[in-house]
């Protein structure tokens, strides 16, 4: 696939039928933020807030990140935030592989044209697909992945966070490196 300005990708992600996921979306939710950003955040899939308003990270775990992100100094307009796959998984289950595969080009085409110097995974579907196929979130997270001069960590995802608030003190760890990395570019 040809590298795409962000606009042009975002009108060709509003009318993808690549995968099943299409059938059941409300709405495809592209990713959104500062494209000059230099951290970048993916996390897995749109949940049901997501897919109803066409927005990343809108929900309560969303509301979650938006803490977290404060208690760095970052607001939601500092950095850009996408998913693993643009359409929400019926039932909010983890996306399929072949769904994975179908939708990671466009992801992987936001961030040539985005070019962050840091990349956060939220949860272990991020890393997997973006890290190591068998990245391991609970001994993995938390260090940094050098990959072609961008920096890369993978951390707990907030909802995981929202099911077992015992990982809280270990993503505060990994929020605390992710500010001393960005303070150091
Ligand atoms: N969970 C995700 O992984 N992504 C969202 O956009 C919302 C919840
Ligand atoms: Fe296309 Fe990705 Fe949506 Fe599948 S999840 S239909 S590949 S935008």
């Amino acid at each position: 696939m040809a590298l795409l300005p962000l606009k042009d990708l975002y009108m060709e992600c509003l009318n993808c039928k690549k995968c099943n996921l299409s059938n059941t979306r409300n709405n495809v939710v592209f990713g959104e933020g500062n494209y000059k950003s230099k951290i970048m955040f993916i996390g897995e899939g749109p949940g049901k807030d997501e897919d109803l308003q066409g927005k990343p990270f809108v929900g309560r775990a969303g509301q979650l990140l938006n803490k977290m992100l404060e208690a760095i100094n970052l607001k939601r307009e500092d950095i850009y935030i996408a998913n693993i796959v643009k359409c929400r998984p019926p039932n909010n289950r983890v996306p399929l592989e072949e769904e994975i595969q179908a939708c990671i080009p466009y992801l992987r085409n936001q961030v040539a044209i985005i070019s962050p110097k840091i990349i956060v995974c939220l949860g272990s579907t991020a890393a997997k697909a973006i890290i190591d196929k068998n990245f391991k979130i609970t001994a993995m997270r938390g260090r940094w992945y050098e990959r072609k001069g961008v920096s890369i960590i993978a951390t707990y995802h907030p909802a995981a966070l929202l099911r077992d608030p015992a990982k809280k003190t270990e993503a505060w760890e990994d929020f605390k490196a992710i500010k001393e990395k960005l303070d150091n570019l």
